[in-house]
């Protein structure tokens, strides 16, 4: 009689935060696929769940802690016998959240997604926090891949060296650790071998990428040399690169966004401000003035070019004048994706030591005005696109409807900017899959998203060795 198969433990994770928490998170999806646990998406039907928080500004704080709470009453009252917590919460407040939540069994930092083997060995101690942060994702760690088939987010650093006052990632991620150029090829390599396409480079100051290794002034360690090299990988067809620092960039860096056939003509460059005070202030290095010559020099040498940037509003001392002084900026500089924020006024940062705090009603208005400039502008750029050609990655099937497809023009960053919604191409011979680059013509837009029918499908060319596309990868919940 054969030997009846024991069922592999379930586990569930919930993935809050940005890209590099997803990348985190993947790599604790990998740690408990090699413990042989099965990922489900109904916490309900989780004997561990793992929440990765954010806890940057007082919004994410708070929905990480809701999220806890929520995964809390699994624990409670459900199959879930393990609780883990892990990421930037529990790094910046482990006591507080040990001594306030008996619900959860594991503490996990920023720095500790391999210790989660641990855990679901069942060895672990509760508080597994180290201090301080000091890790950073290498090709050998497993990573398993969660979300849309096709594309990947690849970290090139961790941590960050810069001061600015608003911001606390330095204390909860540490000091800038980059990878070695051979480790982000290896990793990008196996990536390919898995079907991604789309490699999606960050890090929390990316254009600081390599400063830190040994040798970082070299010509090998700087990052417009690594960037040829991941768009060299073959199976590659799109790099994005992401927080680009808005400092006198790299002639060769522009140069390869602007006529790289695989390096997209995308930049993603917090700007943060600019008004002068304002960015003084915020101890970010340099005025308005670099600013705009940064944005002309780049919409100058790179040809259909998409800006992606994000601004604070109602940061202490921003006066009505500095924040009309903004708004002007970002009406003259047409971003085609615009993120706000509104200042979240943290205890460790050096802003909250700062006078003539804006109040909330006004920071709100001020987040208002500037989201609507920006939707107005996005609106005017996607209707430009009705009637052109462009080329999609093929996502999947829809959310709201399984026979409509979705996917991204190369002007499109996953999870962050708009999508494609694909109809028609019954006539083609094979109908597109996941992980697909088809040509599609643009019939109808709404201020962040297209709508396009299908024209053709390109022909696969996977590196030999790779294996078949189209599965289903597991879904981490993510937050609203
Ligand atoms: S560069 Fe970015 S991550 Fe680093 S301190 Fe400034 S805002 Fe924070």
């Amino acid at each position: 009689m054969a030997a009846m198969k024991r069922p592999r433990p379930t586990i569930h994770f919930v993935s809050l935060g940005c890209p590099k928490n997803r990348v985190d998170s993947e790599v604790m999806l990998g740690v408990a696929a090699d413990a042989r646990y099965e990922h489900v998406d109904d916490p309900a039907r989780a004997e561990v769940i793992v929440v990765n928080t954010c806890g940057f500004i007082g919004a994410a704080k708070k929905e990480s802690v809701d999220t806890i709470l929520e995964m809390a009453e699994h624990r409670r009252a459900g199959r879930c016998t393990k609780l883990v917590v892990a990421g930037c919460l529990s790094q910046r407040y482990p006591e507080e959240l040990a001594a306030g939540m008996p619900e959860v069994d594991h503490f996990l930092g920023s720095s500790d997604m391999l210790k989660l083997g641990e855990v679901l060995r069942g060895r672990a101690e509760r508080m597994l926090v180290g201090h301080p942060a000091d890790w950073v994702v290498r090709a050998s760690d497993p990573r398993a891949l969660s979300g849309r088939v096709g594309s990947a987010w690849v970290k090139l650093a961790e941590g960050c060296n810069r001061t600015c006052a608003f911001c606390v990632i330095p204390e909860l991620r540490g000091k800038q650790r980059s990878r070695t150029p051979d480790d982000v090829v290896r990793e990008v390599e196996e990536l390919t071998a898995r079907g991604v396409r789309e490699v999606n480079l960050v890090s929390q100051d990316t254009v600081a990428y390599g400063r830190d290794l040994p040798g970082g002034a070299s010509a090998e360690a700087r990052l417009a040399p690594l960037v040829r090299r991941v768009a060299d990988v073959p199976g590659v067809r799109w790099v994005r690169l992401f927080y680009l620092y808005p400092e006198k960039l790299d002639p060769e860096l522009v140069e390869l966004v602007a006529h790289h056939p695989r390096v997209l003509p995308y930049v993603d460059m917090p700007l943060q401000h600019a008004a002068d005070a304002m960015l003084r202030r915020m101890r970010r290095g340099h005025g308005g003035a670099r600013l705009r010559r940064l944005v002309d020099e780049l919409r100058q040498k790179v040809p259909g070019l998409t800006f992606r940037t994000a601004f604070i509003v109602g940061h202490p001392g921003e006066s009505a004048a500095e924040f009309e002084e903004l708004c002007d900026f970002v009406r003259a500089a047409e971003f085609e994706h615009l993120g706000v924020f509104r200042y979240s006024d943290e205890e460790s940062a050096a802003s909250h030591a700062l006078d003539a705090k804006v109040p909330a009603l006004v920071a709100a208005n001020r987040w208002r005005r500037l989201m609507a400039i920006g939707r107005r502008i996005a609106a005017r750029k996607n209707a430009a696109f009705v009637g052109r050609e462009l080329e999609v990655l093929v996502e999947g099937a829809s959310e709201e409807h399984e026979l409509v497809l979705v996917g991204r023009h190369r002007g499109q960053a996953p999870e962050i900017d708009g999508q494609v919604f694909l109809s028609g191409g019954a006539e083609l011979d094979a109908p597109p899959r996941a992980g697909d680059l088809v040509r599609a013509r643009v019939t109808q837009a709404t201020d962040y998203d297209l709508a396009a029918g299908l024209v053709s499908v390109e022909p696969r060319d996977r590196p030999a060795g790779t294996r078949a596309r189209g599965r289903t990868l597991p879904v981490l919940r993510a937050g609203a």
